[in-house]
């Protein structure tokens, strides 16, 4: 089939290469730039121990204090607050204790192959050696908040993701880098999978998917004939017999036409790398602070942080200062920062993405939140399904809104 992927973040390049390994004829889609795509400047884990969504009856109680402050884990983009009301309402309702169970379980459903996936997909692009397994850690500033943690911790192991609790002392142990005493206890997911350099991954994906490319940007979809017309912002439109879209946070915008509407909005999220220093052996993540420092390739990365809305709106700096004082509260004699930078995750008021079948010919991928490079595999996989003509998992249904 010839099949046109719009999007060239780690959910289309692996769907591209996914298909063109079953014998489609791929088409991919993307600007050449798009610096605030979300694949690039992530934290690199493959979470699969991530089991809890966004939305929690504890999050639903903390909401208020997190979002009017401009300074949280969690905050709000000012400029877009009224844009996003309709997008809060339903992450308030998914929020409650029985939405946030039944999503927690559908996303340990999405998670359980995650490890095994990503080191096949690894395995077939030659990206082996950009992969690392020992595991990923959660630091606790106090023993109060490390017992608050626990029950949720231990409810992930009760669900399939490997955790083991860490005093002071085994934390140390396990992380001699980290400042002594700085922490009273932690978390590790052991076997925990990260890529040293998300940006090789990508660009090894695309060298061994052989799709064609066209550097365009899709201002338009319609039906035609039996397939779909692309319309695009240079050049002549394209055809194509089937169509997935997989463009991120931008997805919902290409779909309003169509009469498809789905609750889609931006977490934002910033990067601050620091080169040639190389404190810890595995990501580790202050949870106080919501973000994560993952050792890449000559440098370190703290990547994290949630500012809602606002796809084009510029960076908020002000972020950028608040990452560097919980980078600095950590390790206080840090090089001068390297280089910074902000993205888009695609998010859902459920924390779940949005894959299958809209109309005839036309397969959504995209949503993935904090989770789409770990599920960038299986979403692979799920989109040959749809094409084949299988119905959605009811959980990642387009049609559930
Ligand atoms: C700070 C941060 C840390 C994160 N850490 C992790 C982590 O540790 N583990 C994890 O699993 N996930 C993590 N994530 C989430 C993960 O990065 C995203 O879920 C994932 O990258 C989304 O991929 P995507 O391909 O859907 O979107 P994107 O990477 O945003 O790609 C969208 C693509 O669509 C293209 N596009 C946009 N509009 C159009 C159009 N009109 N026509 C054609 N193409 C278009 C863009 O150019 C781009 O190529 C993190 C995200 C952030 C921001």
């Amino acid at each position: 089939m010839q099949v046109a992927v719009v999007g060239a973040g780690i959910i289309g390049l692996t769907i591209a290469h996914r298909l063109a390994g079953e014998g489609h004829a791929v088409t991919l889609i993307a600007p050449a730039e798009e610096p605030h795509h979300a694949s690039t400047g992530n934290a690199g884990t493959i979470a699969r121990y991530a089991l809890d969504p966004v939305g929690t009856p504890e999050v639903l109680r903390d909401l208020p204090r997190l979002l009017f402050n401009r300074d949280s884990p969690l905050a709000l983009h000012r400029p877009s607050a009224l844009s996003l009301v309709p997008w809060l309402s339903r992450f308030l309702r998914q929020s409650l204790p029985g939405r946030a169970q039944a999503n927690r379980a559908a996303l340990a459903v999405e998670l359980a192959g995650a490890e095994a996936d990503w080191r096949a997909l690894a395995r077939a692009v030659g990206g082996e050696a950009l992969l690392n397994d020992r595991g990923a850690v959660y630091a606790f500033d106090t023993v109060q908040a490390m017992q608050r943690a626990a029950p949720g911790l231990l409810r992930r192991r009760s669900m399939g993701a490997a955790v083991e609790l860490l005093d002071a002392g085994a934390l140390q142990a396990l992380e001699p880098g980290l400042p002594q005493g700085r922490f009273a206890g932690g978390a590790l997911f052991p076997g925990t999978i990260w890529l040293s350099d998300p940006v090789q991954m990508l660009a090894r994906i695309a060298a061994a998917t052989g799709a064609e490319r066209v550097n365009a940007r899709v201002t338009g979809l319609a039906p035609q004939g039996a397939g779909w017309r692309l319309h695009l912002d240079v050049g002549a439109p394209l055809e194509a017999e089937a169509v997935v879209l997989a463009a991120g946070a931008w997805s919902a915008g290409l779909l309003r036409p169509l009469g498809i509407r789905v609750p889609l909005t931006a977490e934002r999220g910033y990067h601050l790398e620091f080169d040639g220093v190389s404190p810890l052996t595995r990501p580790v993540c202050p949870v106080s602070r919501g973000f994560y420092f993952t050792p890449m390739q000559g440098r370190l990365r703290a990547a994290g942080t949630v500012e809602l809305g606002g796809i084009g709106a510029p960076p908020s700096p002000h972020r950028w200062t608040r990452l560097e004082e919980g980078v600095r509260s950590v390790f206080a004699d840090l090089p001068p920062v390297s280089r910074r930078w902000m993205g888009l995750r695609p998010s859902i008021p459920d924390s779940l993405p949005v894959i299958g079948m809209a109309r005839k010919g036309l397969v959504l991928a995209f949503g993935h939140g904090h989770l789409g490079l770990t599920l960038a595999p299986r979403t692979a996989d799920l989109v040959l399904r749809a094409l084949g003509g299988e119905a959605p998992l009811a959980a990642l249904d387009p049609a559930r809104f």
